[in-house]
């Protein structure tokens, strides 16, 4: 069985993620390093960071993920904003350390009228100055909607990032249900197509994460707006397949659906088999 869980407010701290996590039936969750837009961090509490260790391992806890503010561009076309974009990530990087294991997941970025390449280029530019070899944190690469100028639409952009990695070991991918859907990756009509496709060109070894959304827009829209499970394009059957895929087994999944805690509750239940 995968792990179920969805993306929570960090702000009560790391123990108060784990217990609200249990709460709702969940055995995973997804946090914001920082507020979402950017800004400082508030200071890492050791202990709190420890506890919720203790708590996922009493509780039988899969990986949770850390994500990134998704407004730092490693590709920005300006220095300050790429400067920016490695400051905050090796900030978020080594307080990670004081919760070992996980995962810390970000969007690849947008080349700004680069070009895909240089954009491909500046990111593993950026995770090459950032990571090191004996990090306890494997890093994700978001799987995106291919909005704007957006890297990572495509699994080629994102096997080109990870070739160009000095830590293999410790980079992987977060596939989004939402934005590869609105990426033109028909999951709903042929998961095991899409699966096989990233196999081939990532490698199903490099997938460590879901995000489960459904998505307000139609398919290859290319517009990346979540919807509850069920309520969007993608319809609540491939959420089912998909919480059930032998292939997916073991892997965290978490809701990042329009919800509060009950609703995301109601969607756990419902990956799980109840109703
Ligand atoms: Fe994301
Ligand atoms: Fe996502
Ligand atoms: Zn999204």
């Amino acid at each position: 069985m995968a792990y179920f869980g969805c993306h929570l407010s960090s702000s009560a701290g790391f123990l108060a993620m784990g217990k609200t996590a249990s709460s709702i039936g969940a055995d995973t969750f997804q946090f914001f390093t920082r507020n979402p837009r950017g800004g400082r961090a508030k200071a890492l509490d050791p202990a709190d960071a420890a506890a919720l260790c203790a708590w996922m391992r009493e509780h039988q806890f899969g990986p949770i993920v850390a994500h990134a503010p998704y407004t730092i561009n490693p590709c920005s076309a300006e220095p300050r904003t790429r400067e920016f974009a490695l400051e905050t990530m090796t900030d978020d990087l080594h307080r990670m350390e004081a919760v070992p294991g996980n995962y810390y997941n970000f969007h690849p970025g947008s080349h700004v009228g680069q070009g895909v390449e240089a954009g491909i280029a500046m990111i593993a530019e950026t995770l090459n100055a950032i990571m090191w070899e004996s990090q306890q944190t494997t890093v994700l690469l978001e799987t995106m909607a291919g909005k704007g100028s957006e890297i990572g639409g495509r699994f080629e952009e994102l096997r080109e990032i990870l070739d160009r990695c000095d830590y293999p070991e410790r980079m992987g991918v977060c596939l989004d249900t939402c934005h590869v859907y609105d990426g033109g990756y028909d999951i709903v009509t042929d998961l095991d197509g899409v699966l096989t496709e990233f196999d081939r060109v990532v490698g199903l070894h490099r997938l460590k994460a879901l995000h489960l959304n459904d998505s307000k827009n139609p398919f290859a829209s290319h517009k990346d707006r979540h919807e509850k499970l069920g309520q969007g394009s993608l319809g609540e059957g491939i959420f089912h397949r998909i919480a059930a895929h032998p292939a997916l087994r073991e892997l965290p999944m978490v809701l990042e659906t329009p919800n509060e805690l009950p609703g995301y509750a109601a969607e756990i239940a419902l990956l799980r088999g109840g109703k």
